[in-house]
């Protein structure tokens, strides 16, 4: 089977008073579309690593995350999409929520595994499927050499030229993808990452490890919000103004930070006048369930 998804992923431009006020330009490269499940930066991550698996005659994906994890849906969906096998292994107790449901139902097996044991991924691999020789091993959040191939292709689909990009990150895979994108078309395009975690500039050896060529790029690291899955009252309140006042829909976990962080700096004069912003929605709205409880 050719694996293979048709991108769609439209580049929109946002409008605010406060764009005005400070001269700047918005546009949302429009990952979130590219399919409802194998949402955004997931697909483009996972796309040569499924390539290599078919290539080796894998047909069952091992993958890890959180009980919550966009990458684990992506994968179950992406796996009964183009026919392998999948199982998820998830860390922490058992649980049940909405992402896990999802994945279920898709076809994915679930192994919950303690926090302890979870650390050791490669030992977890060997332990349940070291004899399996159609499993193969995908890291947690699909962080590899290959995801960040696959997210470089997004520079390949622009038609115009940016000042900034901006871009929310967990592994950092996505923004390394984007930044050797930008070195491979030789683009000056300053790239502007925003971890999702507490204590964020870790963030910039798992970029740099994936990088094609050294580069210079920007780290917000102040809008974590308390840490990674965490809100304030603040942030759930943007995310809301957000999404009603331009009917696209962003959530807490991720793009919500990052476009906070994006309406932050601009109001705060941080871009000169005439800048022009893209931003990277790269999807993961199901995140949104998990956090109903908040807004
Ligand atoms: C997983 C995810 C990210 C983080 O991507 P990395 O490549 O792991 O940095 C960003 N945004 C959304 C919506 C995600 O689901």
């Amino acid at each position: 089977m050719n694996i293979e998804l048709e991108i769609f992923s439209p580049v929109h431009q946002i409008t605010n008073p406060l764009f005005d006020t400070h001269g700047v330009k918005v546009y949302l490269k429009r990952d979130d579309l590219i399919h409802p499940m194998i949402s955004g930066n997931k697909w483009r991550k996972l796309k040569y690593l499924l390539k290599n698996a078919q290539h080796q005659h894998k047909n069952h994906l091992v993958t890890f995350g959180g009980a919550y994890s966009n990458h684990l849906l992506a994968t179950a969906a992406a796996a009964a999409k183009f026919g392998f096998k999948s199982t998820g292994i998830v860390r922490g107790e058992e649980v049940d929520n909405n992402t896990l449901f999802l994945c279920k139902l898709h076809g994915m097996q679930l192994i919950f595994t303690d926090r302890d044991s979870y650390r050791d991924k490669p030992a977890i691999f060997a332990h349940y499927f070291g004899d399996d020789e159609n499993a193969i091993f995908i890291d947690e959040g699909g962080a590899s050499a290959e995801g960040a191939l696959g997210c470089s292709e997004l520079i390949d689909e622009l038609t115009d030229t940016y000042d900034h990009i901006f871009c929310a990150c967990g592994t950092g895979t996505t923004a390394a993808g984007i930044i050797n994108g930008l070195t491979h078309h030789q683009l000056k395009t300053k790239f502007n990452a925003v971890p999702v975690f507490k204590n964020g500039s870790f963030i910039k050896n798992e970029i740099d490890r994936f990088l094609t060529a050294p580069a210079e790029y920007n780290l917000h690291t102040n809008y974590h919000f308390g840490g990674y899955g965490k809100a304030t009252d603040e942030l759930i309140t943007f995310v809301k103004q957000f999404v009603a006042g331009t009917g696209i829909v962003i959530e807490p976990v991720y793009t919500g930070k990052m476009m906070y962080c994006l309406y932050d700096l601009i109001s705060t004069g941080y871009f000169k006048p005439g800048s022009k912003i893209l931003a990277i929605h790269s999807g993961g709205i199901w995140g949104l369930l998990g956090m109903k409880d908040r807004f």
